[in-house]
């Protein structure tokens, strides 16, 4: 069922170009100075192409892509790329995600499942203590090579690539293997991401080697090099992606999982690993169907299982717009109207969220329901729950997508929801000038991953396998969401294309865990129903309900008068958690619009993560 590559016909032919234009990274040192961080703007607007993405590095880097005549697959590989060097505690090689892709000449919708799978050896007890019966401390598995999956970034891009790009990934991966060899500056957000996992990267030689250079965090402004990635990058370039799925990678990245690299002086419990060359050699990253709902006349097209942003993000919408056909005004123009809109964005979030947490996993392995869940008749029977002036009670029984309940009775269920899903993660969108377009989340679980970079290779593990549920959420109830062999753990993915009368119109996506869908959501109804531009769709603040008794919110609701009056009629607003900036945020979004007159406005996040980068080919006179 799997999509199996093609690449080492490709790589070969690839291989042969770089030695012949002799494309190689340059000397660290004595050789080129580091490459200047380049002007960051949140917002850009104009022609030609457009990409956004926390990084400004990553950013031009796709910007010259699409400058030099690469559509917009090849922008988006050659941005990521360029985010496994620069983000590299959210992304790379070592981890895996989900890319959405909308083409121009078929005007299709095509995703592609590049999710970490898990080892051969695992089972659906593999994270339970064999000493005492129980589930593994969250943290005791996230610290252990248990928690690391097959890797899916790499076979991504080498099959987006096959698909649709102009390039080989040879050749994208050229300009970040350039930023990591000759270095780069030390932003907020890689400063901040060391400095959370300070602790337990000086648990690992080679990541402590790598990331605090004289045991020390690499200050904001420093140049920091990663001389090994590009080496790694350089390998791959050469001999194509098969040295990972299969070759000497595969092998090291095993090793690493299975025998933890820890610093002598280490005293943490850092379980070994069950991934095997074996398992890494047998992965693929398939071709699959997007998630559809019709919103106000639009198409949003997401990611579909074993991500469950499409269809949570989809059911979502479908419920709010069964509020709507009964008469509930989504809109800004008062407060009473906005804690009107609100109320209703938490609870079809609520709904959404508790029939998620039942329903989606990995489809290969569990009978999803995905047109269920998607269907008008099921957010029927979930938004007849919902009151303007009551809040449910979380956690609720779920729906049955496959049988919708005629009755309207909300029912609360015993155990409570925990989420124990990472804040880490990136999101890149990429057009191009003949209009295709790419909205891609990538992601290593955790800020940091496993914490385990592969020694002398320059890139962290991903610990992905911690997404499964270690034991049933909700028993006797069944769970979809237990690890086996083989078997792709749950995610929150959700990067989104919206189409209007066929085109693009509007693409956004997020990292943040389960918050990635109530962003996305909030983001959409911001620009759809409440009225604002993009730029501020993105930057007003979030609030996030996942079927817990607690809403999550940042501190600009928290001092609304928001807050109170939806706490008056039962929600229950909680700080988010920390972040990486001082303030708490939810998730770091990255969107594009299509303006309609053949310009694209680009835009990322102003505050959070420190802010992100959008750019356009060639920016519009007024810019
Ligand atoms: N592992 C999470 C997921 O797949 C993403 C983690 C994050 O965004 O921080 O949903």
């Amino acid at each position: 069922m799997r999509h199996q590559a093609s690449y080492l016909a490709v790589s070969a032919l690839f291989c042969s170009t770089l030695i012949a234009t002799g494309a190689a990274p340059a000397a660290a040192h004595g050789g080129p100075p580091p490459i200047p961080l380049p002007p960051k703007t949140a917002v850009a607007t104009g022609y030609g192409g457009a990409v956004a993405s926390v990084s400004p590095y990553a950013t031009q880097i796709g910007i010259d892509v699409l400058a030099h005549g690469g559509n917009a697959v090849d922008a988006a590989v050659a941005t990521a790329a360029a985010l496994g060097v620069v983000e590299p505690f959210s992304s790379g090689i070592g981890g895996g995600g989900f890319f959405v892709y909308y083409d121009a000449r078929t005007h299709k919708v095509t995703t592609i499942d590049g999710r970490e799978s898990g080892p051969a050896a695992f089972t659906s007890t593999v994270f339970i203590d064999p000493g005492t019966g129980q589930p593994l401390a969250f943290n005791d598995a996230v610290n252990s090579g248990l928690s690391v999956g097959v890797p899916g970034t790499l076979m991504t891009w080498q099959e987006a690539l096959d698909a649709w790009g102009t390039r080989p990934l040879g050749e994208e991966l050229q300009p970040a293997a350039k930023l990591a060899e000759r270095g780069f500056t030390v932003t907020g957000d890689f400063n901040g991401g060391v400095a959370m996992n300070q602790q337990r990267f000086s648990d690992i030689t080679p990541t402590a080697q790598l990331y605090l250079p004289g045991g020390q965090v690499p200050a904001v402004g420093s140049v920091f090099r990663n001389p090994d990635l590009a080496a790694t990058y350089e390998l791959i370039a050469q001999k194509g992606i098969g040295v990972f799925y299969g070759g000497e990678l595969a092998s090291e990245i095993a090793n690493t999982a299975q025998h933890p690299p820890m610093t002598p002086t280490s005293d943490r419990v850092f379980r070994p690993g069950v991934i095997t060359a074996a398992d890494i050699a047998g992965y693929t990253a398939p071709y699959t169907a997007p998630t559809h709902v019709s919103y106000d006349g639009l198409d949003v097209y997401s990611m579909g299982p074993p991500s469950s942003g499409g269809t949570t993000v989809g059911e979502a919408l479908n419920v709010l717009t069964q509020l709507k056909n009964s008469g509930w005004q989504l809109n800004y123009t008062t407060q009473a109207q906005q804690v009107a809109s609100l109320q209703a964005y938490l609870e079809a979030s609520r709904v959404a969220f508790a029939d998620r947490n039942r329903w989606v996993a990995d489809p290969a392995f569990e009978n999803v329901p995905t047109a269920g869940l998607l269907s008008p008749a099921f957010a029927a029977s979930r938004a007849c729950l919902i009151s303007p002036t009551k809040t449910l009670t979380s956690p609720l029984t779920p729906g049955d997508p496959n049988n919708p309940s005629t009755t309207c009775q909300a029912q609360t269920q015993q155990t409570p929801n925990t989420s124990t899903e990472g804040l880490s993660t990136t999101h890149l969108v990429a057009a191009d000038r003949w209009g295709n377009v790419v909205s891609y989340t990538l992601t290593i679980e955790q800020t940091g991953g496993s914490a385990m970079v592969v020694p002398h290779r320059g890139f962290l593990l991903n610990n992905e396998m911690t997404d499964f549920d270690f034991t049933a959420i909700h028993p006797p109830a069944p769970d979809p969401n237990l690890p086996a062999a083989g078997k792709r753990p749950r995610s929150s993915m959700a990067p989104t294309i919206i189409l209007r009368d066929g085109r693009p119109y509007l693409v956004v996506g997020s990292p943040g865990g389960a918050s990635i869908i109530t962003t996305v959501l909030q983001v959409l109804l911001n620009r759809l129903d409440f009225g604002m531009s993009l730029p501020d769709a993105i930057a007003a603040p979030r609030i996030s309900q996942r079927d817990r008794s607690v809403t999550e919110a940042e501190p600009a609701f928290l001092s609304s008068p928001l807050d109170p009056a939806l706490t008056a009629i039962g929600q229950n607003f909680v700080p988010a958690p920390p972040a990486f900036t001082p303030a708490p945020e939810l998730g770091a979004a990255t969107g594009l619009e299509f303006l309609g007159d053949g310009r694209i406005q680009a835009a990322a996040e102003p505050q959070r993560r420190f802010g992100g980068s959008a750019m356009v080919v060639f920016p519009s006179p007024s810019e």
